[in-house]
């Protein structure tokens, strides 16, 4: 029987003390406090890493502060498409959706792929109609709807930018603290079986259905027992183009490194330099855990069988 442990993200980005109220930074850790409470609580019966970052996500997802599920971003169009993806680290099975509308859970829907479909990436209206088929929770466009997300959208729907405009301090304000709300679990099970999973809504604004590296193995998410458990967030196409996740693996697997020295190379030095703002939490077949971020801020947090249990935002 080996150590457990469930490390989260809920995004990284521009997030500042100075920007936050005392009630909002409450509710980021309790959110994110009930995440890692309800996966440890899986991990501690005997329960599979799998199940482990599904629960965890399934409440993320469920609150409307992180962009994934409830509370993504809006598209240009001005509606929601949710990208996510889990792995089981025990036999590479992947699933992975892409673009999918009206599914309450996508990381629900994922591991549907990944259990009870032949394929492993669906998209669109494919996705949706796989989603019926296996009666997957849909829920009105109004159960996605968030206030704050929608002034976020408002303020750039007009131009072709899908992320920040620094020249305009208004959409500065706005799109700070929640340029990346994206959220992430990976866990090591008490037999050593590592698993990830990661769900978004994507970028503000994003159009021609674009797909980020969320839901795509191996940029921003990936699991072996071999290595690790990774789950990424941040500026998705530089996580796509250094297909961030699987190269921690590689790093680990082909040159002998620490989770923590790989992570440290591709988010500090390789996305650094190609202008890659976000970060990534992993976890490694001993249960070690490691968050790390470019960025001001990662809503993050990790609970194993040793005693430690921390939630943090800021750097
Ligand atoms: N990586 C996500 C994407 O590009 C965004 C995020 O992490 O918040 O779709």
């Amino acid at each position: 029987m080996s150590n457990f442990t469930i490390v989260i993200h809920g995004g990284a980005g521009t997030i500042l003390k100075e920007d936050m109220t005392s009630e909002l930074e409450l509710a980021y850790f309790d959110g994110l406090q009930q995440a890692l409470n309800i996966s440890y609580a899986v991990l501690a019966e005997g329960g599979t890493a799998v199940n482990a970052v599904k629960a965890a996500l399934v409440l993320l997802e469920d609150n409307v502060l992180f962009n994934a599920g409830r509370g993504s971003v809006f598209t240009k169009k001005g509606v929601q498409e949710m990208d996510a993806a889990i792995m089981d680290g025990t036999d590479l099975s992947a699933g992975a959706v892409a673009g999918v509308r009206n599914v309450r859970n996508p990381i629900e829907l994922a591991t549907e792929v990944m259990r009870n479909s032949n394929h492993v990436f669906l998209s669109g209206k494919g996705a949706n109609d796989f989603a019926i088929k296996q009666g997957v929770k849909l829920e009105p466009d109004e159960f996605f709807f968030s206030q704050f997300r929608y002034d976020q959208w408002k303020a750039i729907r007009d131009s072709d930018n899908y992320s920040l405009d620094h020249t305009n301090h208004h959409l500065e304000e706005l799109m700070r603290d929640k340029k990346f709300g994206t959220v992430g679990a990976v866990a090591c099970d008490m037999h050593g079986n590592l698993a990830g999973g990661t769900s978004t809504g994507g970028m503000t604004n994003k159009k021609y259905g674009r797909i980020g590296d969320s839901p795509m193995i191996g940029s921003g998410t990936y699991a072996n027992n071999k290595t690790c458990a990774i789950s990424c967030t941040g500026h998705g196409e530089m996580f796509i183009r250094s297909v961030a996740a699987y190269d921690v693996s590689c790093l680990m697997e082909y040159k002998g490194l620490s989770l923590q020295e790989a992570m440290d190379i591709v988010v500090n030095e390789k996305l650094l330099k190609m202008q890659g703002e976000g970060g990534m939490i992993g976890v490694d077949a001993q249960g070690n855990a490691a968050m790390i971020f470019n960025s001001a801020g990662m809503y993050r947090g990790t609970r194993n069988s040793k005693g430690i249990n921390e939630v943090s935002i800021y750097k």
